[in-house]
């Protein structure tokens, strides 16, 4: 398990994150950028793609 961390002052809602890993990352409704399902979650090849495929760079991973 990991713990994953969004800079919503820097995302773009550009919702790479979201459509590289659905099951962690979607678009807040209103503010229009990346949020969590859940903070704690296993970090999964498609968490490290989704950070690494982010154009900003907001998407900080913190294993335990
Ligand atoms: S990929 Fe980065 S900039 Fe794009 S929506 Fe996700 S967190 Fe925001």
């Amino acid at each position: 398990m990991g713990t994953v961390l969004i800079d919503t002052y820097l995302c773009n809602g550009c919702a790479t994150c979201v459509e590289i890993c659905p099951a962690v990352f979607r678009l807040d409704e209103v503010s229009g950028k990346a949020q969590l399902l859940t903070p704690e979650t296993e970090i999964t090849d498609a968490v490290y793609q989704a950070a690494a495929y982010c154009p900003v760079k907001c998407i900080e991973l913190r294993e335990k």
